[in-house]
């Protein structure tokens, strides 16, 4: 019996099985794609990822197919952009289908062992161990068991729904995004070294540019501006970047060079992160939408909260107390995870609340531009770079809506 099985290889489930491996636990991680394979997303790790992928030890390969991002430029709907640099570190911009697969094959260069094809349809939970039914291409079933599970099976989590700690998400942005070749870049900053988000009336729009010319431009847009779309997905896209004041001027060259890519609907989503044997990781344990580009940062670090609270659990060797409540070091990790991520939750749905406003944009940004001490806390707190209390106080938010 392995002592651990990883469910899903995206950032959560690959960090966490490479950690526990590397640690001496016997450690197998299942996924149902074929790796490497694409997974809608910005492109954009930010620079809290940094000091992740260092102790990870995967820095340097990543370094290698990744282009550094030195800070992010918010455009209002009206008014001038702000660039915000990083106080330090960087953050890093490289396709999912790169980023996932160097993550993987660390996790089995760790000495995990690496299931791909396998789709986890089944979970059993028993008072010593947990057992998964798994569907393998042919079709064929195989049986797993482990002393402990990892669910980091992404937002629409499977293992969350078969541990009853909740369903997929029914509210929320929907997103469409592309790589395109040819966007001019912005012309303070002509090498495209800053992450771009640019914020309308009821949707953003968020540029990485990548290696090799491209562009990572994806639109988050509600549900209804997305109906309107149906049939005409092409000419809608172009249209509405063409409606971002600092994008217009800058697509005469640009040109779609992949498919679209869509998802959703996306917005916060919180579940319980143990129960049993098993613990939610990534994703699957918590959600934010991605505005603030924080959800790689919270799947690896979030990796290392799991990986360390499964060491415990392991070492400890207790049976589960009774059907569905939680090992006692697995109850930690989820007073751990609220501890530590809790802030950045309120803070990422704070400004959920607040970036739709043409007229708060512009005010903040104007007074971000004017006071740069604000921008500096204020990219540190969203690079997960200072802790997010630092910029949830009334005095700060004072400031920077200029009521103070
Ligand atoms: C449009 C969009 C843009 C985003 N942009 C950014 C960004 O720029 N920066 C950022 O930090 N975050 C961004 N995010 C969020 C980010 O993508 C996620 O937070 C991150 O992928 C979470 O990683 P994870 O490992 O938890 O889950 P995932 O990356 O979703 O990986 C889950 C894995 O589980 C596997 N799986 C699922 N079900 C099963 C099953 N039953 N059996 C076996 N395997 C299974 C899947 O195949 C997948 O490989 C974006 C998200 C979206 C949708």
């Amino acid at each position: 019996m392995m002592d651990v099985i990883v469910v899903g290889a995206g950032p959560a489930g690959s960090a966490a099985a490479a950690i526990l491996a590397r640690s001496g636990c016997r450690v197998a991680v299942l996924d149902r794609a074929r790796f490497p394979r694409a997974k809608p997303c910005g492109d954009y790790l930010n620079p809290g990822c940094d000091a992740v992928l260092d102790r990870l030890g995967v820095r340097e390969a990543l370094a290698r197919q990744a282009r550094p991002v030195r800070g992010m430029r918010i455009v209002p709907a009206r008014g001038d952009a702000v660039a915000l640099p990083f106080p330090r570190d960087v953050g890093w911009a490289i396709p999912r289908r790169l980023l996932d697969h160097v993550l993987l094959a660390h996790a089995a260069a760790s000495g995990a062992h690496v299931v791909e094809e396998a789709r986890v349809v089944g979970l059993e939970q028993e008072a010593r161990a947990v057992r998964v039914r798994v569907e393998r291409p042919g079709p064929r079933h195989e049986q797993h068991a482990a002393r402990l599970l990892i669910g980091a099976d992404g937002l629409r989590s499977t293992i969350a729904g078969m541990t009853g700690a909740g369903g997929p998400p029914r509210r929320g942005r929907y997103t469409v995004g592309a790589y395109l070749e040819g966007l001019r870049p912005e012309p303070g900053d002509p090498r495209g070294e800053y992450g771009e988000l640019h914020l309308g009336v009821d949707r953003y729009c968020g540029v990485a540019y990548l290696a090799g010319g491209l562009a990572n431009v994806t639109i988050a847009l509600p549900r209804g501006g997305l109906r309107a779309w149906r049939g005409a997905l092409e000419a809608r896209y172009w249209d509405a970047l063409r409606a971002f004041p600092g994008l217009a001027g800058r697509l005469a060259h640009a040109r779609r060079a992949s498919e679209f890519r869509a998802s959703g609907p996306l917005a916060y989503w919180r579940r319980r992160a143990a129960c049993g044997r098993v613990l939610l990781a990534g994703d699957a344990a918590a959600y934010i939408d991605p505005l603030t580009g924080q959800g790689i940062y919270l799947a690896l670090r979030g990796a290392e909260l799991a990986a360390s609270y499964a060491h415990r659990a392991l070492a400890g060797g207790a049976a589960v107390p009774a059907p569905r409540a939680p090992l006692p070091a697995l109850r930690e990790y989820e007073r751990a995870r609220r501890r530590e991520f809790g802030p950045v939750f309120l803070l990422s749905r704070v400004l959920q609340r607040l970036a739709f406003s043409p007229a708060l944009q512009h005010r903040a940004t104007q007074r971000i531009a004017a006071q740069p001490d604000l921008g500096v806390r204020l990219i540190g707190a969203l690079g997960n770079l200072e802790r997010a209390g630092t910029v949830l106080c009334p005095g700060f938010v004072a400031r920077v809506l200029g009521i103070g």
